[in-house]
């Protein structure tokens, strides 16, 4: 037997389930520490992984290259979080870790020569020269004017950066250098982080007097954080009830106990009004983990949290990995967002996560809406979410008048003419009107008025859809695009019919009825760049704008006072979606659209467009009938099987050939159910079958979908499966657990 050595375990961010382990040369074994990164030989490659634990091996391994660390980059703690994740999710740990870790960590050096200093120069540590007023020195009057002005600035603070230096002066490189050889100031250079808000400058607000419901909110929660275990709270509030003020003077609270918060947003981009509410309220540091960050900004925001010197993080999906410590409290606004679920590699929630995390934190875990997920409500009634109600408008403010405008057997222009005369009102009257509708482009469809072929995209299974700027057909998939034809492709004669509306003709149609109306949309066209949301947002807000139109960016929580009239164009499409979610989803839209009018002093309006207008999800919808709703759809979903009624998991089979795909799926559904047998579980096998969106970007698509009452059952199944099953070559197989998105 050899005698065992200094060895460790490691993590590798590749598709690999197994985890690695290294020997340790004893010159690099005081280096040793959980959490920090180490650079190894893989295959023929160099890859950088994360130090799981040491070991005593007697294995014949290679040994590692070097630790990559000082200090631990990942706490012992938050390595079990992560290892639970990737228990639970089905996903190598490797992959789970990099997916917390800032974008770039784990990224091996290019070639062996580069060695094992930091592998991107995007996330070099930045350096900056301060100067100081050297102690008892006084600038002699002979000097230069500009050398006395740099001096005297200088000496009006406790320092001066060379940016800030420069942004005054130019270029003032000779005179400090002079200064500085003449012993009148003294330079220092230092670590400095990216910070992407350093510019902005927002006055500070106060609390404000809560109402009767925030207060008692606010009181539940504060009891919570005083007992100092997990609490999980959901907090419904209507649209404009206040919970941002509750949100705000909770977690004051936990600040005065010490403790940090951790808040998730849906969006941040989208989100530029509630981040600009907590830098007024707080003077400490927060962290805003915005997706439009450089990967350097966002490496700097991860040190600056690491290093204890934030107290809020701010942040959308990922910040639940933030490596913040001392958690009093998460909150999770907008809790029924899709956007909490990643929909690609590891298909983590963070809204589920945020709970789980919290728990391990024993922290007061705070999920807020308007429009909570039918399983939050569900919960609730059961007692596992501890319910807090905002059922009015926190300014006393009352809920918009809704009517309803059947289009049934209408044709014609996009605008019922009761819309029509509404925004022709509203615009009389200076109010602000919002347009919805969930379609970006011009027209959805194009088809041959001849031979009535319709174009497709050749790489997905949808239509492509016409975009008037760029004059180009655009798949809303895969992104393909081509320059619109004005002959049928098919027939080559016939000429070609734009069927369906977008957010592009909507705005042409409001411009030829309302030519004195300043008009804007916002989709995701409108939105590229840094400050895209921002600046549409911004005219909203400023009054410069009179119509917006948009998609689904145009509800989310966005406060605008100036808003009188909503109008709600095409909601039922999202009914027609084969998504069990699907009613649920248009009833979230619908009453957030409508949320966002009548904020302000004047009382808001609103008209839902609509083909279904005895759908339940639009009726109680109308009705401000969220009680009635949620009754509806939990029998909906008992009667069906479906959560909260039932845990789910689904298995996606691609691959470039449909026969291929189709044999792997039926193979796998073989194994479940041999598995299924053998374990005695009461997992439902549902499939497989084609997915409704049954090609994308030339893959072609099917699925399996497992259901069950015991969440325990499905794991079990799932984990056995995810063993044994072996794809076939050209093949991939993906498992969601808790699938969001059944497209
Ligand atoms: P929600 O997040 O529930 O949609 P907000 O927090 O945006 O609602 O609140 C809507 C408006 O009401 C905001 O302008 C906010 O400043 C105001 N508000 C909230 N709470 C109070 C209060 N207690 N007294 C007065 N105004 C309030
Ligand atoms: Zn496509």
């Amino acid at each position: 037997m050899n005698t065992p050595v200094s060895a460790i375990d490691v993590a590798i961010p590749l598709h690999l389930d197994s985890t690695y382990h290294y020997l340790v040369p004893p010159e690099l074994a005081p280096e040793i520490a959980v959490g920090k990164r180490v650079l190894v030989p893989f295959g023929r490659r160099r890859l950088i992984g994360i130090v799981l634990g040491s070991i005593r091996s007697t294995e014949e391994l290679k040994p590692v290259v070097a630790f990559l660390d000082p200090e631990p980059l990942l706490t012992t703690d938050e390595l079990e979080f992560l290892r639970w994740a990737s228990s639970y999710y089905l996903h190598p740990l490797g992959e789970v870790i990099r997916a917390a870790l800032p974008a770039g960590l784990l990224t091996p050096p290019s070639s062996k020569e580069d060695g094992p200093s930091m592998p991107d120069q995007r996330l070099a540590i930045q350096r900056e020269p301060f100067f100081h007023i050297a102690a008892g020195s006084e600038a002699h009057p002979r000097m230069g004017v500009r050398a006395l002005e740099i001096y005297a600035a200088i000496a009006a603070t406790a320092e001066l950066s060379r940016t800030e230096l420069r942004r005054r002066f130019g270029q003032p490189a000779p005179q400090l250098k002079r200064l500085v050889e003449l012993g009148l100031i003294t330079r220092e250079e230092r670590e400095v982080y990216r910070d992407p808000f350093r510019e902005e400058t927002v006055e500070r607000d106060e609390k404000l007097l809560l109402n009767e419901h925030q207060a008692a909110a606010c009181t539940a929660l504060t009891d919570a954080l005083h007992r100092g275990l997990f609490a999980p709270f959901l907090l419904h509030g209507i649209t404009g009830s206040g919970k941002t003020e509750v949100y705000l003077q909770t977690i004051a609270t936990a600040m005065e106990g010490g403790k940090n918060a951790l808040v998730l947003v849906p969006e941040i981009a989208l989100t530029p009004q509630l981040v600009k509410r907590f830098r007024r309220r707080f003077d400490c540091g927060i962290a805003v983990l915005h997706s439009a960050l450089s990967q350097g900004e966002r490496y700097d925001e991860w040190r600056r949290i690491r290093r204890g010197e934030i107290r809020i993080v701010i942040g959308a999906r990922s910040a639940i990995f933030a490596p913040l410590d001392r958690i009093g409290i998460i909150v999770v606004d907008e809790e029924h967002e899709p956007t909490y679920k990643q929909s690609e590699g590891f298909r983590y929630n963070a809204r589920d996560l945020a709970l789980v995390r919290g728990k391990r934190a024993d922290a007061v875990v705070l999920l807020g809406s308007a429009t909570p997920l039918l399983t939050s409500i569900h919960a609730a009634d059961e007692g596992k979410l501890l319910r807090l109600e905002l059922p009015e408008r926190a300014r006393g403010l009352p809920l918009p008048e809704i009517t309803l405008s059947d289009l049934r057997g209408r044709k014609g222009s996009v605008f019922s003419p009761s819309l029509v005369q509404a925004l022709r009102r509203n615009l009389d009257a200076g109010g602000q009107s919002l347009i919805f509708l969930n379609r970006r482009g011009f027209a959805t469809y194009l088809v041959c008025g001849d031979c009535g072929h319709v174009i497709r995209c050749p790489n997905c299974s949808v239509t492509l859809t016409y975009h008037r700027k760029g004059e180009r057909i655009v798949c809303h998939y895969c992104d393909y695009s081509l320059k619109a034809p004005s002959l049928c492709p098919g027939c080559k004669v016939g000429s070609i019919t734009l069927l369906g509306q977008g957010t592009e003709r909507v705005e042409e149609e409001l411009g030829e009825l309302f030519p004195e109306a300043r008009i804007a949309r916002m989709d995701r066209d409108t939105t590229t760049g840094k400050d895209g949301h921002a600046k549409i947002l911004k005219g909203l807000e400023e009054g410069t704008t009179d119509i917006l139109v948009g998609t689904q960016m145009i509800a989310k929580g966005h406060h605008f006072p100036g808003v009188t009239l909503v109008g709600v164009i095409a909601i039922d499409t999202i009914l027609n979606f084969p998504d069990f979610r699907s009613a649920e989803r248009a009833y979230q839209l619908l009453t957030q659209v409508v949320g966002r009018a009548g904020r302000g002093d004047n009382p808001g309006r609103v008209i839902v467009q609509s083909l279904m207008p005895e759908h339940y999800a639009i009726a109680r919808g109308v009705a401000h009938d969220g009680a009635g709703f949620y009754r509806e759809e939990l029998i909906f979903r008992e009667e069906a099987g479906y959560p909260p009624f039932a845990h789910l998991a689904a298995l996606h089979f691609s691959g470039n050939v449909e026969e291929s795909v189709k044999t792997s799926a039926r193979g796998a559904a073989a194994l479940l159910c041999e598995l299924r047998r053998s374990r005695g579980g009461l997992v439902e096998i549902l499939g497989p079958i084609a997915a409704p969106l049954s090609k994308v970007r030339g893959r072609y698509r099917w699925q399996i979908l497992l259901k069950c009452r015991r969440r325990d059952m499905l794991h079990a199944l799932l984990k056995v499966f995810h063993d044994g099953w072996q794809s076939a070559a050209g093949i991939r197989t993906i498992i969601d657990v808790d699938p969001v998105e059944m497209m």
